[in-house]
């Protein structure tokens, strides 16, 4: 005899009720419950899963021997019915917390497996493309395979006029109940698609599925795609190929979606639509200027650039081609800028040992010489090569900041778009940096 009454009581049927007797009062409360059917009853969808899960733990034979034995408590898993919490209130924990609590059971639009969908599962594929590719727009054709409606049986998976019946193991729901235990006085319930039709609700036997797709009421189907890389597209876009997806029988197929990621370039960064580029200079040009193709475009043109006469150019000297961006998208003959920064090229240690070193001096401003008066003691210190990198890379005690401060870098070495927000401001509380943009 059950010590506890409550499941009954939301069928409606007598504990000593037969599993056929719970069967139909189920179907029957069912579709009185059925949320669609009371839609101005704010506790519809409550009332309605109340009745499943009652459902689920009466119609399993071994669930409602635990259940009349035990209650909710002995559902809830070992711990004992000794020291719990009185019943009432286990049943709200079951049922998802009592009010207010949110409900984890998908109904309509809800999200997870049981979702009605209105249309085929979109397909999400990255697509990398180079900085050329969006520089000067691409149509790329791709072969893929989709998942449309098999046309043998038409989407019923079935042989001939073939029917399915309703899935035995779950009722013909498609799901089943699947019971976790959270704590002591707590069990949670989740929904799984029936693995024995694959949360279909039905399946078909044997000999009756379909040649073609065995049942499976869709075929592999290949197609070549074309996709359409357009001029300035931002990193992250997504293009859309509507209905190119899979097809489940019965819905319209489903998206692809490929979402650009730019691959790393050698000479550019991307900021928008301005490009950065760094572009190294002889000493000779710093001094005298140049006169030549600076860099090769993404568009493979050469761009010459003459520097004024009598300008002294220094390293770090920044540069901007106006016009000489990346297309705007949607806009392709609006282009951003070119901002070249100028690295000036020492001459090597191997030319210098081949130039006359005195005229070289003659020519060249003159050497600093010691400052005057000159300090009373002077020492002599060795020349011994560093780099500020390993300095800075040991740990200082507090107060000497000064190899902490990042040196103000324009471009970075790490994420392509460093340059664009690297709006570094350690100082807590002061005023963000001013960035020149
Ligand atoms: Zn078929
Ligand atoms: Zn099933």
């Amino acid at each position: 005899m059950a010590i506890e009454t409550e499941l009954y009581d939301v069928l409606g049927v007598s504990p000593t009720a037969t599993g056929d007797e719970i069967k139909k009062a189920y179907r029957k409360k069912a579709r009185n419950l059925h949320p669609d059917k009371n839609p101005n009853d704010p506790e519809a969808i409550q009332n309605f899963q109340e009745l499943g899960a009652a459902y689920e733990i009466l119609n399993d034979p071994n669930t409602r021997e635990v259940y009349d034995s035990f209650g909710m408590q002995g559902l809830a898993g070992p711990g004992g019915p000794q020291n719990g919490p009185d019943m009432g209130d286990i049943f709200a924990q079951f049922f998802g917390g009592g009010p207010g609590a949110s409900f984890d059971f998908d109904f309509g639009n809800a999200r997870g497996p049981f979702r009605k969908r209105n249309k085929g599962e979109d397909s999400v594929i990255p697509y990398d493309v180079t900085l050329e590719e969006i520089y000067n727009g691409k149509t790329v054709k791709v072969n893929m395979e989709k998942e449309v409606e098999c046309g043998v049986c038409k989407g019923s998976g079935a042989k001939g006029n073939a029917k399915a019946k309703p899935c035995v193991t779950c009722e013909g729901k498609g799901w089943k109940h699947v019971y976790s235990q959270v704590s002591t006085v707590r069990i949670a319930t989740t929904r799984a698609p029936c693995t024995d039709c694959h949360g279909a609700g039905e399946t078909l036997r044997e000999k009756d599925r379909c040649k073609k797709c065995k049942g499976e009421k869709v075929v592999q189907e290949k197609t070549r795609q074309e996709i359409r890389v357009e001029r300035g597209m931002p990193n992250g876009q997504r293009i859309v190929l509507a209905g190119a997806g899979d097809q489940e029988p019965g819905l319209p197929p489903g998206d692809v979606i490929f979402v650009l990621k730019t691959q790393r370039h050698e000479s550019f960064e991307r900021s928008g639509s301005d490009l950065l580029s760094t572009v190294s200079i002889t000493l000779s040009e710093a001094l005298l200027g140049f006169d030549r193709i600076l860099i090769n475009h993404l568009d493979g043109r050469g761009v010459r650039v003459t520097s004024p006469k009598g300008k002294v150019l220094t390293s770090g000297m920044t540069i901007v081609l106006r016009n000489e961006g990346m297309p705007t998208y949607k806009n392709p003959d609006v282009r951003g800028n070119l901002y070249i920064v100028l690295k000036v090229e020492m001459p090597s240690e191997e030319w210098m040992s081949t130039v006359d070193q005195k005229a070289l001096a003659a020519l060249l401003p003159p050497k600093k010489t010691d400052i005057e008066p000159l300090p009373e003691i002077v020492d002599d210190v060795a020349f011994e090569e560093s780099t500020l990198t390993e300095v800075r890379a040991r740990s200082f005690p507090a107060g000497s900041g000064f190899f902490d401060q990042a040196f103000p870098s324009q471009f970075g070495e790490g994420d392509e778009n460093d340059w664009e927000d690297d709006d570094d401001d350690d100082d807590e509380g002061g005023p963000p940096e001013c960035q020149p943009q």
